[in-house]
């Protein structure tokens, strides 16, 4: 989102160069730039030592489809507290081993960036948050059926294929 009017004292934003990133509307009165914002979401693919993935179903996402576990970073959160969190608040598992960074991703239709996880916690039953209808343990080869269908802008299906190629190349992903 690009600022229009300074969010600080309303006064209307000029256009002033900033160094090498070009012109960024500006406040003459509170004299700061306001560059443009984004949110930031965390989307996290949890498997167990039976190579199964968690995904749930968030109604106010898709009464059909199913996702990874996914929500917003809080302001003085990392992007691996935030995973974390997401993870415990969603499913009710404490302990993940391996959490590891797998990229980021433009969900270009509501201007987010996603940040992608992959973690590995003990097969157990899944606690429900409120926000969730459903969650499962889905076998790695049936996980595409789930998913909303795959397109440029589908994180998910970006990190399953992370998943898979970690798989085929053993990295990180001992059988315990
Ligand atoms: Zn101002």
């Amino acid at each position: 989102m690009a600022y229009n009017f300074c969010p600080t004292c309303g006064t209307k934003l000029i256009l002033k160069t900033a160094g090498d990133d070009g012109k960024i509307p500006y406040c003459s009165v509170c004299e700061r730039f306001w560059f443009p914002v984004f949110t930031d979401c965390v989307l996290v693919l949890v498997h167990n030592e039976f190579n199964e993935i968690a995904l749930a179903k968030m109604p106010y996402l898709s009464e059909k489809y199913e996702s990874l576990i996914s929500g917003y970073m809080q302001v003085g959160e990392t992007a691996e507290t935030a995973a974390a969190r997401e993870v415990e608040e969603e499913l009710g598992i404490t302990e993940l081993t391996n959490l590891h960074f797998t990229g980021t991703y433009w969900f270009h239709k509501t201007g987010v960036l996603m940040h992608g996880f992959i973690a590995l916690a003990k097969k157990q039953k899944l606690t429900l948050s409120s926000e969730l209808t459903s969650a499962e343990w889905v076998p790695v080869d049936k996980v595409p059926n789930f998913l909303f269908p795959d397109s440029s802008d589908n994180a998910a299906f970006a990190i399953y294929r992370h998943y898979l190629q970690e798989i085929k190349s053993n990295i990180n992903h001992k059988i315990v």
